[in-house]
């Protein structure tokens, strides 16, 4: 796609710090760590975020996402690793590429902060069923 930040990296057409490729992914460094070895995984195919994927393009991207997983761990021996997609932008994507975040972290002052505030109590067993047959009549 022309207009797209995460094709003309792919392509070459604009600077990356690469980490990995293959036939189908390329791996590089955010421009914008939020911790020492912040990496993102694309695929080299325009996809604009999960809902859009095709089956194959996703088997391809998880493929790699251990060997980076490993690497950045390897080299930096964190605590451990969130590996995040956003899709859309309430969600807080920003570039409509699909790109996998892995961030590793270190500990309590790394700076990133992710807090559940689960609603359990509203999710009762009977809800439960209810939303997860919601969800099976629009599986395709
Ligand atoms: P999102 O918010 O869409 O999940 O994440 C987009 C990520 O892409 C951000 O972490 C941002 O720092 C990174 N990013 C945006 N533009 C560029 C760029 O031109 N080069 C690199 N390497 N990363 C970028
Ligand atoms: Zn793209």
């Amino acid at each position: 796609m022309s207009d797209c930040i995460f094709c003309k990296i792919v392509d070459g057409s604009i600077p990356s710090t690469k980490i990995y490729e293959d036939e189908n992914v390329y791996a590089f460094m955010d421009v914008a760590p939020l911790t020492k070895g912040h990496t993102l995984l694309v695929p080299k195919q325009h996809v604009k975020d999960l809902f859009e994927m095709p089956e194959d393009v996703a088997r391809n991207l998880y493929a790699a996402a251990p060997k980076i997983a490993n690497a950045i761990r390897s080299a930096f021996n964190p605590q451990g690793m969130n590996t995040v997609n956003n899709n859309g932008s309430f969600a807080g994507q920003t570039v409509f590429h699909y790109h996998l975040h892995f961030i590793p972290r270190y500990d309590e002052t790394d700076g990133l902060k992710i807090k559940w505030d689960t609603k359990q109590s509203e999710f009762t067993n009977d809800v439960l069923q209810t939303v997860a047959e919601q969800i099976r009549a629009n599986l395709n």
